[in-house]
């Protein structure tokens, strides 16, 4: 493994995010990072292509997965780093996860109907290349349909928490979405904390349930955001992992490749951490 500039947070078109897996491995090289993590939502499908196209190059891809799960507490994102992808509760897992993603877009593209924007089922499928389909997939059909000035709009008008065209879909809680993880050989890790607003006794449930680490380095985190999280890694003895959450260029979320700093000892200790996994 190179050291280097580091991204442990990225999306690529088997979920929502707009590059393939090869284009996320040929902008890292070009940035000049030596590691990243692949994290889409709810599949591990882009880890091969991403694996293949990197392996002629000195980039290092960590294959991990980013499980949505829903606690007492809401929404709950869980970052799985060093994961197996041929395990096989994690694809079982995985597996019906993207079955309930799929009738609950449905579900959502019919609600939209209802309010008079009618989507074909196939605009919003041909934008869900990946296995996991999601608003954003939605959000970019309206967009395309003229419905909508931005992905954003979309959100905050009809498929956000709470809109009109809004429909909750199934989850993990977390206790399966950490044991998941753990079963596929990797460490898990809580994504974006302060999106949940999190706080000590809640950090402390997580880490008895087997939390192994916070995504300390996050675009949206402040420095005073930053500095709790830091000390409840030290508290609790957890790891740190930071990254962009990028979905793509002008893709409106997460930030650019690369942007957040992240010391590059936190992929050392993730290492040797997923090894006793
Ligand atoms: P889903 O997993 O289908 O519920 O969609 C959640 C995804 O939508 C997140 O992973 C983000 O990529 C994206 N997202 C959530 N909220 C917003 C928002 N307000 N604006 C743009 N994208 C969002
Ligand atoms: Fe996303
Ligand atoms: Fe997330
Ligand atoms: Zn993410």
């Amino acid at each position: 493994m190179r050291r280097g500039r580091i991204d442990l947070h990225i999306h690529s078109t088997a979920s929502d995010g707009v590059l393939t897996p090869r284009e996320i491995v040929h902008r890292a090289v070009v940035l000049g990072l030596a590691v990243i993590a692949l994290t889409d939502h709810d599949t591990t499908s882009g880890i091969q292509e991403a694996a293949d196209a990197a392996a002629s190059t000195d980039l290092t891809v960590i294959p991990g997965v980013e499980i949505n799960s829903e606690g007492p507490w809401g929404d709950l994102h869980l970052l799985g780093f060093y994961v197996a992808p041929d395990s096989p509760l994690l694809t079982r897992r995985l597996a019906s996860l993207q079955q309930a993603r799929l009738h609950r877009a449905q579900g959502m593209v019919e609600k939209l109907a209802g309010l008079g924007m009618a989507l074909e089922w196939d605009e919003v499928q041909g934008l869900a290349r990946g296995q996991s389909v999601g608003r954003p997939h939605i959000a970019r059909a309206l967009l395309q349909r003229g419905y909508v000035d931005s992905v954003q709009e979309a959100f905050d008008r009809y498929i956000g928490l709470g809109g009109p065209a809004y429909v909750p879909r199934f989850r993990l809680s977390p206790l399966e979405a950490i044991e998941t993880i753990h079963a596929a050989g990797g460490a898990a890790v809580l994504a974006h904390p302060a999106h949940s607003s999190v706080d000590e006794p809640f950090i402390r449930d997580l880490v008895a349930l087997g939390l192994d680490g916070l995504e300390v380095y996050y675009p949206a985190h402040s420095p005073e955001e930053v500095g709790f999280l830091l000390a409840l890694c030290e508290r609790y003895h957890l790891l740190r992992t930071g990254g962009s959450d990028f979905h793509g260029p002008r893709s409106g979320e997460g930030g650019e490749m690369g942007s957040v700093f992240v010391p590059f000892e936190c992929v050392e200790h993730l290492h040797q951490a997923a090894e006793a996994y």
